[in-house]
C-alpha cells in the first residue's frame, strides 16, 4: 500500500520537464499596464488558460492586484474561469469574446458569462433568449474578423440597446504592433465616431500592443493579454514586460560522441571535435518547437549549452561539452526559457510569435507557481 502523497512524490521525481510561472511578475506586469493606461481601467485577457500558463492559477492573482473584468474566447474558457474565482471566493466581471451561439445561454446564464455580441444576427439571437445577462457590442473598425461592420452600425442607435443591458463598446486594433503604421489612427477615429451615440458606456480599444501607443487610444478600459504574460506586444521596444516563464529539463542521459559522428533524426548535427551530448526529456510534444533545433540554447548552471540537432517529440540533445563532467549529470537540470531566454526570443528563433510559444506550453509539462504564500494567499507582488 502506498499513499497518495507517496505516489504523488514519486510521479513528480520521474517528470522530466517543468515550468515555473511567477505570478508576482504576472502582477508586475499588470501594474505596469495600470501605470502606462493611467486613467482607464486596466481589465485581462485570459483567453486559452491565460495563454497557457493556467487560468486558474493567473486570474485570482490578477483579482487580487486589483483587477475587476477578464476577457475569455469560449464559453467553455468562461465557465473555468468563473469555477477558479468562486473556488477562490473572488468575484469578477467575464466577458466572451466568441460571442453568442444558440443554444448556449443555459451556459451563459450558469456562469454568469457576458457575451461580446459581434453581428446584428448575434444581438438579435441574444435579444430572444431574453438577454439574461450584461453584454458588450463589437464593432469592426478594420479588422475584418470579428463585430458588427460600419455598414451594420448604421442601422444600429443606442436605443436598439434598450432591452439589452450593454456595459462595454469595444474594437481591436489590427496593427497596434507597429506604431507607425496609419492603420491605428484610421482605426481609433471610425472607433470613436461608431462609438460616440453611445453615451456613458465604457469604451475599449486596445490590446497589449495598444496600451503602448498612448492616451489617446485608451479610452475607458484597456484588455491586455500578451504584456501580462512578459511577451513583447510591440515592435517598438520600448517598454519591457517581466518574463513570468520559466522552462526546465532533466538530462536523462549522457554520451560522449567522436569526431564527425552525428546526433539526431535527419543526422543534421556532426560532431567538430570529440563532444558530450546530454539528452533531455523534453520536446515538441512539450511545446519546445521543433523550429529551436540547432538554433537555441539551455542553461546548465551559468554556462549556455547549444542545442544540438533536431527537437524529437520527448527529446532534446544540447552539446554540454563545455560543462564539467561532474555537472553535466543525468538529474541535472537544464533550463530552457527564463529570464536570459526569454519567450520572445525563443519565438524570434523559432520563426514564430510569442502568444504561440506561450499557448504551446504542454499540460504534460510539470507545472509550478511561484508568487504565491504556501496558503495560497495573495501574491507577493510588491507593493501597488
Ligand atoms: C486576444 C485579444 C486581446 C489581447 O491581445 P494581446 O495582444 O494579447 O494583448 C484583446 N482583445 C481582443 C479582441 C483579443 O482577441
Amino acid at each position: 500500500m502506498h499513499s497518495v502523497a507517496a505516489y504523488r512524490k514519486s510521479l513528480a521525481a520521474a517528470a522530466c520537464a517543468s515550468m515555473t510561472v511567477d505570478l508576482g511578475a504576472i502582477v508586475r506586469n499588470y501594474r505596469k499596464l495600470c501605470a502606462l493606461a493611467e486613467g482607464s481601467e486596466v481589465m485581462a485577457t485570459v483567453k486559452a488558460d491565460a495563454y497557457g500558463l493556467g487560468v486558474e492559477q493567473v486570474a485570482p492573482a490578477l483579482v487580487k492586484a486589483g483587477c475587476t473584468t477578464f476577457f475569455v474566447a469560449l464559453v467553455a474558457e468562461g465557465a473555468a474561469l468563473r469555477r477558479a474565482l468562486d473556488e477562490n471566493s473572488l468575484s469578477a466581471d467575464i466577458y466572451v469574446l466568441n460571442g453568442f451561439q444558440p443554444g448556449s445561454e443555459t451556459a451563459f446564464q450558469m456562469a454568469s458569462l457576458r457575451p461580446v455580441l459581434n453581428s446584428l444576427p448575434q444581438i438579435a439571437d441574444w435579444r430572444s433568449v431574453g438577454a439574461p445577462q450584461p453584454c458588450a457590442l463589437h464593432v469592426d473598425t478594420g479588422m475584418n474578423r470579428l463585430g458588427v461592420s460600419p455598414a451594420d452600425m448604421s442601422q444600429l442607435t443606442p436605443s436598439s440597446f434598450e432591452d439589452l443591458d450593454l456595459r462595454l463598446v469595444m474594437s481591436h486594433l489590427a496593427c497596434g504592433d507597429d506604431p507607425a503604421n496609419g492603420k491605428n489612427e484610421e482605426q481609433r477615429n471610425l472607433f470613436e465616431t461608431l462609438s460616440k451615440p453611445f453615451h456613458g458606456i465604457p469604451k475599449s480599444l486596445c490590446n497589449s500592443a495598444g496600451v503602448l501607443l498612448g492616451k489617446p487610444f485608451h479610452f475607458d478600459a484597456v484588455r491586455p493579454g500578451v504584456a501580462l504574460y512578459g511577451g513583447a506586444p510591440s515592435m517598438s521596444k520600448s517598454v519591457e514586460f517581466e518574463p513570468v516563464v520559466t522552462l526546465s529539463s532533466k538530462i536523462l542521459q549522457v554520451r560522449q560522441i567522436d569526431k564527425d559522428q552525428t546526433v539526431g533524426y535527419g543526422a543534421t548535427h556532426r560532431a567538430g571535435t570529440p563532444a558530450r551530448i546530454a539528452t533531455l526529456g523534453i520536446g515538441y510534444a512539450d511545446g519546445y518547437r521543433w523550429g529551436l533545433g540547432g538554433k537555441a540554447r539551455g542553461f546548465l548552471g551559468e554556462t549556455g549549452v547549444p542545442v544540438v540537432g533536431r527537437i524529437s517529440m520527448d527529446l532534446t540533445t544540447v552539446d554540454v561539452s563545455h560543462v564539467p563532467e561532474e555537472v553535466a549529470q543525468p538529474g541535472a537540470s537544464v533550463t530552457l526559457l527564463n529570464q536570459q531566454i526569454t519567450v520572445n526570443d525563443a519565438a524570434a528563433l523559432a520563426q514564430t510569435i510569442p502568444y504561440e510559444i506561450l499557448t504551446g506550453l504542454s499540460p504534460r509539462l510539470e507545472r509550478h507557481y511561484r508568487g504565491v504564500e504556501e496558503n495560497g494567499a495573495a501574491p507577493a507582488g510588491g507593493a501597488s
